[in-house]
């Protein structure tokens, strides 16, 4: 599969065009920021893990019954993906308060929700991507009823997989963002990653901070607690 031009670069990930239209080349960045682009560094080693995970994430969930846009892994830092349109929805399921939802609400981090949540936040950085409904994602055109209706059943799937998968390994899943993205014929599929940058993982012991909160919030060891937590994946089989 021939790698041609780079059609998209943002904060952790480069994309670029193959022969085949329906194909897609990521390619897995160490940059990160936080804040909304406010915060910049790198992290390390970062596009490594976060592609070996997310591919190792990805393909579990895919045989779960969750389609996604994984074809296959091509190296270290890249996968060839399936060409989508993102759906403009930032995805965000809960099981634990913590970050803008314990801010929001003033629920100290770490309370445990008595049901998991979902919330979508409106995708658009000038805008600073703001917390909204069902009802406005519709108004908005953002995505019909039977794509959000699809999105929810999805996003708590993973939920439930991802949950299972991570406890098994002594790892609490606190929350995680998700981005669906369409295929060519409108079938919904899970897209973007599923890494440290995008969810939080707590140890289950000692609560340690395992993902992109070392960065955000500088609690230092950031390379260490990726290097970690994708250890704990891979030699948890
Ligand atoms: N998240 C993300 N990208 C974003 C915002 C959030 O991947 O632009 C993830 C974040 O890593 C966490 C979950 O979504 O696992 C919930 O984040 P929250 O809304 O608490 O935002 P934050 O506190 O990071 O601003």
């Amino acid at each position: 599969m021939e790698k041609k031009e780079m059609i998209y670069e943002g904060k952790a990930k480069k994309v670029f065009r193959t022969d085949d239209p329906a194909l897609l080349i990521v390619d897995y960045k160490d940059d990160a920021t936080a804040f909304n682009g406010q915060k910049r560094g790198t992290i390390g080693g970062k596009g490594i893990i976060n592609n070996k995970m997310s591919n190792y994430l990805m393909a579990i969930l895919e045989k779960e019954g969750v389609p996604t846009h994984l074809v296959q892994e091509l190296s270290e830092r890249e996968t060839l993906v399936k060409c989508v349109k993102i759906v403009p929805l930032e995805v965000i399921i809960r099981n634990i308060a913590a970050g803008s939802f314990s801010a929001r609400y003033g629920v100290e981090e770490g309370t445990p929700l008595k049901i998991s949540t979902i919330e979508f936040s409106y995708k658009n950085d000038d805008l600073g991507d703001p917390l909204i409904n069902d009802y406005h994602a519709l108004a908005l055109g953002l995505a019909t009823e039977k794509e959000i209706e699809t999105i929810k059943k999805y996003a708590f799937k993973v939920n439930d997989v991802l949950r299972a998968l991570w406890a098994k390994r002594g790892v609490t899943l606190v929350d995680f963002k998700l981005e669906f993205g369409r295929l060519a014929d409108g079938t919904i599929v899970l897209a973007d990653e599923i890494s440290p940058d995008t969810c939080r993982f707590w140890d289950a012991e000692t609560g340690k901070k395992l993902d992109k909160d070392r960065f955000r919030r500088d609690l230092g060891n950031v390379e260490d607690a990726y290097t970690e937590i994708i250890g704990r994946l891979v030699d948890g089989e």
